[in-house]
């Protein structure tokens, strides 16, 4: 079966994708949550996590790729298994073609998007959007907010309704899969939605482009194009970390933009002060603007995201479920969507319903629950002083400068509520204090808490590492 060669001009999974509507992309979905039982993770990582697939006009169904190589793969390689899979879950099996959803011709495919009309709402993907390389499932309109992301919900929705005119650049931070790139896309869409030019790119993107701009004698092309976009987004610039070249036609073309009030958003997984071999004149830069992260989700934020895509699933999924899925910790939501996959996969596959018993079994070598770690206080004051830098002995001791006495507060607090410990025990094991003193320290914690919202943060992230270790 051929596949489809350059140059990519989408109509034909376009009109598919409209036509198909949510019930072939909820097919798809539970395609990919059985192959993910069946492959390796790191090939499902890439080959399979980034496609979307769609019955088409002529009974055929339709995988779209983000790149002919990927298209070529999973042809050779899984177009059996793929098959196989959709013939358990449809009941039919229908010829699977494969497509690349978007150009390589950058330039004109970006070009294009502008003579698009702008669509009324980012609900449905707009067909711009996958033209200039934006994933259409990715909006605001899917990604759920709470406490863990949203300082970088907020600045990203600044920035979209004003671009250029809020923080720039905005660079926006977290360790993997909590939803970074998902808010880039959601930026890019935004913008293309008002008319105007959007550039994603992924740092290996970026740096391909450039270095191939050098050998072809191109840059001026290549700043050309950058600088005519009202917006760059760029993914994953950890990427850039101790590539020279790149630093310096990145920063060129970043400085270029920025004069020119043009909005850059910057996605990383490490904190900009972290990036230690990232050019001290770039780091300046970055920090410049405002930079947001987004923390590993709390239960509530993983209970909204668990309940928003259960309901777009086509399984009927209890509540209960949801919230049995909730009280794990999840390092990322990807984690989170592969758990609910793997559910729907199941109960398809087995032909039940989708009850806490099957959940149980289908989710048995996941990550253990929260609650099954017990902690204790000393493991407690090592954490402590662990995140703050603090040590042990200065903890349990008597100094009284400002850092010591707050990761003692702090420490006492956790104690209190999170080992079930009494007062007078908690005292004894933190350096035998008096419990009037721990319980003073809880209710100093508690009330800084109620308007110091970083330290609300530390606390978070502190006991984040007393349930993981
Ligand atoms: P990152 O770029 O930080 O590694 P992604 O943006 O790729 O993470 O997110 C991983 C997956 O989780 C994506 O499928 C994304 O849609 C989903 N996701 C992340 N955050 C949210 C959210 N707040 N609401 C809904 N889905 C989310
Ligand atoms: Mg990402």
């Amino acid at each position: 079966m051929p596949v489809a060669r350059y140059p990519w001009v989408l109509p034909h999974p376009l009109r598919v994708t409209f036509m198909a509507g949510n019930r072939g992309h909820s097919v798809w979905h539970s395609v990919l949550g059985s192959l993910q039982l069946q492959v390796p993770r790191p090939s499902f990582d890439t080959w399979l996590k980034d496609t979307a697939g769609f019955p088409g006009e002529d009974g055929s169904f339709v995988v779209c790729t983000p790149s002919p190589f990927v298209a070529e793969m999973l042809e050779r390689r899984m177009y059996c298994l793929i098959g196989d899979a959709l013939e358990k879950i449809t009941g039919a099996r229908p010829e699977v073609r494969f497509t690349v959803a978007y150009s390589p011709d950058r330039k004109t495919v970006d070009d294009r998007a502008q003579n698009v009309q702008p669509a009324d709402s980012d609900a449905e993907p707009p067909p711009r959007g996958r033209q200039a390389r934006l994933n259409g499932n990715f909006t605001f309109g899917s990604f759920v907010v709470g406490k863990s992301n949203e300082l970088a919900h907020a600045a990203s929705m600044a920035v979209a309704a004003g671009p250029g005119c809020t923080y720039n650049p905005l660079v926006i931070y977290s360790g993997v899969g909590l939803g970074k790139t998902h808010l880039l896309h959601a930026i890019g869409h935004r913008i293309l939605n008002q008319g105007r030019k959007v550039a994603y790119r992924t740092t290996e993107e970026f740096t391909n482009e450039y270095i191939s701009a050098i050998r072809e004698k191109s840059t001026d092309n290549f700043r050309e194009f950058y600088r005519g976009a009202d917006a760059l987004l760029l993914d994953d610039i950890q990427f850039i970390i101790g590539k020279e070249q790149t630093q310096e036609g990145f920063f060129h073309t970043f400085n270029a933009l920025h004069m020119a009030n043009r909005q850059v958003v910057i996605a990383s997984d490490r904190p900009v002060g972290s990036l230690t071999l990232l050019e001290d004149r770039m780091k300046s830069r970055l920090s410049g603007g405002l930079v947001v992260d987004i923390q590993a989700p709390d239960p509530e934020t993983r209970r909204a995201i668990l309940k928003t895509k259960a309901d777009r699933s086509d399984a009927d999924i209890p509540d209960e479920v949801v919230d049995y899925l909730a009280d794990h910790e999840y390092s990322s939501i990807r984690d989170l969507d592969g758990h609910l996959n793997r559910v729907t996969a199941f109960a398809q596959l087995l032909s039940q319903p989708v009850t806490l018993d099957l959940v149980q079994r289908a989710t048995a070598d996941l990550t253990p629950r929260r609650t099954a770690t017990p902690v204790t206080a000393e493991h407690v004051i090592e954490c402590v002083c662990g995140y703050f830098g603090i040590d042990v002995s200065a903890v349990m001791g008597r100094r009284r400068d400002r850092p010591t006495a707050l990761a003692r507060q702090v420490a006492m607090y956790l104690a209190k509520h999170d080992t079930g410990l009494g007062l007078t025990t908690i005292g004894k094991v933190m350096g035998g204090r008096d419990h009037s003193t721990v319980s003073y320290a809880c209710s100093r914690i508690a009330e800084r808490i109620s308007h110091d919202s970083s330290l609300e943060r530390d606390i978070a992230n502190i006991r984040r590492s007393l349930t993981k270790s």
